[in-house]
This record gives structure tokens, sequence and C-alpha cells, in this order.
């Protein structure tokens, strides 16, 4: 097979790769895949982008009944089916990248020396030609979590977008290397984590919310409701050469052990001396709380109270995982102090 560093490009109705279900579809496309749809208003356009990540299926499955319906589109509409080789990896769905690749929502940044970052930039050249109305990036997170956005400004289009699938935004301004940092303003941009991977409420979500972004008219002639808004948050990173457990008791041999229903705090008030794990050998030592300025606050926010790990102020924490492979290789969590 040739190296991937391209899309193919479908123009709908694209009949045989269509399939009976998302995974026939996924395994008819066998690569990543920009689909165009023609919609009643020709002079705009808009893009979904689904399976960054190869194991969250919400948006696949969406955009595959969503084509399927052969619905006419408010405007010219965009497909594009990213980690088709990491989701047909066996089994099935099950890997957000390739063994031995990158997670590919880290490639859209310099340098492009890579198949996996060439296909990065090949997206991000097509979306700047295409200069779409809105992009909408879809997700699922790793454990429970309510369906949020995640964006990079706070401007109307972007609050407007994220509320046309969640009242909960999260602006980030970490330097990741993902799509929504780097399309450089081109279209209002949003990326919606519509729940846990296998939770059905994130499909039926994914697919109402999709069809309305795909068919409403107008996006944008309303104003932004309120709804929480979670700017500036930091990340609490654990060094990936050391191991994780997720236990409701702790794991002695463990560097780290975290209650393994973490998950339940996502968009909770956590107070301030809040348990959340049991620390290791090594304490704090492994882990790290980092802010957009890349500075390490660890000893601000979390503490050693007896062998626990002990939030040292009230916060907000949300995108806790349960999953010791993506706490160790993205993060444990993201997490926003309240004001003191
Ligand atoms: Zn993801």
């Amino acid at each position: 097979m040739p190296p991937l560093t391209e899309f193919q490009v479908l123009n709908a109705p694209v009949g045989t790769h269509l399939g009976e279900n998302h995974i026939e579809f996924l395994q008819k496309l066998g690569k990543p895949t920009w689909i165009n749809v023609t919609g009643k208003d020709q002079s705009r356009s808009r893009a979904i982008i689904t399976l960054l990540h190869g194991n969250e299926p919400s948006g696949l499955k969406a955009v595959h009944r969503i084509l399927k319906e052969a619905i006419l589109p408010a405007t010219n509409l965009v497909v594009v089916v990213a980690s088709v080789s990491a989701a047909l990896h066996p089994p099935i769905l099950s890997h957000r990248y390739l063994p031995g690749e990158q997670d590919f929502n880290r490639c859209f940044k310099l340098p492009f020396d890579t198949n996996q970052r060439k296909l990065a930039n090949d997206l991000l050249e097509r979306l700047a030609v295409l200069s779409p109305e809105a992009i909408v990036d879809t997700h699922n997170t790793s454990a429970h979590s309510e369906a949020f956005a995640v964006a990079v400004d706070t401007h109307i289009p972007t609050q407007l977008l994220a509320q046309m699938f969640t009242k909960k935004l999260v602006v980030i301004d970490q330097k990741l290397g993902t799509l929504i940092e780097n399309t450089n303003g081109v279209s209002p941009l949003v990326t919606v984590e519509f729940g846990g991977f296998m939770d059905p409420r994130a499909d039926v979500l994914a697919y109402e919310s999709l069809h309305r972004f795909a068919t409403v008219t107008h996006l944008f002639n309303t104003e932004p409701v309120d709804g929480q808004l979670l700017e500036h948050p930091l990340r609490l990173e654990i060094e990936p050469s050391h191991n994780i457990h997720y236990s409701s008791s702790v794991q002695d041999d463990a560097d780290l052990t975290v209650i393994n229903t973490i998950d339940q705090l996502n968009f909770q008030e956590v107070a301030v001396n809040t348990n959340i794990g049991w620390l290791g050998r090594k304490k704090l030592a492994p882990l790290s709380a980092v802010n957009a300025r890349g500075e390490d606050l660890i000893h601000e926010y979390f503490h050693d109270v007896s062998g626990f790990l002990t939030t040292k102020a009230a916060m907000t924490m949300f995108m806790a995982t349960t999953d010791p492979f993506v706490a160790r290789n993205d993060c444990l969590l993201y997490f926003k102090p309240h004001a003191s």
C-alpha cells in the first residue's frame, strides 16, 4: 500500500462505499477519506471531521447514517473520516492510533515529516482552500462524561457553534498539535466530545446535533446563551515511564493509584482536600500540572496527605480518564481552579 499522506476524495452519494453499517462503511473506505456532499446553497460549506482517534465512533456512526439518508444539506458539506487504518486495526474501533504511530490529533504541527504529519498537513491545506463557514471535529471521551465542546477562543461564532452541541465549552491554550489549534482561524471550529465512547447517548447526541449542523440554514444568526465556560485549564500529567493503576484500593507496586470512579467527578466542583488517589514511593515527583506557559504548578494545586494525592484548592475537573494508556500518554485529567 502506498504511504497514506493524502486523503482519497469521494463525491456523495458514495454508492458502494456506504455499506450497511458504520463498520462496513469503514471497511469499504479503507483509507483516510474526504467526502463532498452538494448542498442547497453551494456558495457556502461546512465540514464534519470524524475519527481523528480510531476508537471514538459516535461521529462516524452519525455521518454514516446522515450519508445513508441522503439528506440535502443547507450548504455544501464535507465529511472527513480520518484514522481509518487505526480504526480498522483489529479488534475494530479499539485503537486510538496504530501501535508504533503517533496520536494523529498531535500531528497538526511542523515539521510535516512523517506520513501521519503529511496527512495532517493535507487536511489543513484542504480545509484552508475550502474555507468552510464552520468545522466540527467529533470525539468521544475515554471515560464517562457529559458532552462538552473544546475550542481555542471565545469568539461569538465559536460559542454559537459549540452551543449547537452542548452548553459546556472548554477553552484550551496548551500547544499540543491538535487540529483545532492549527487551522489558522480559517473557520469557526470546535471539537465536540459527545460523551463516553460506549455511551449510547453519545451516539444519539452526535446524530441529532450533526444532522442539525448540516441542515439548518444559518448557524450564526442568534446570540449565545449562558453556559458553563472553562478557560485556561491545567493538565495533570504523569511521566509516561511510570506505572499507574485505576482501582478502589491502593496498588502497592504503582507509582500512582487513581480512584477508579474519578470520572464521576467530571464537570463536578471538587472541594479542597479531596483525595483522588494514592501516591507511590516517588510521591508527587512523577506528576506535573502544566499551564499554557508550560509552568508546572503541581505543588500549588495538589499535595501529599498521608500518602493520598489530594487537591490543595477547589477546582472543576473534566476529561478525567480511567484508562491508564490515555493517562500516561496524554494526561490524567484537566482542571480549572476556582478563583480564591
Ligand atoms: Zn479523541
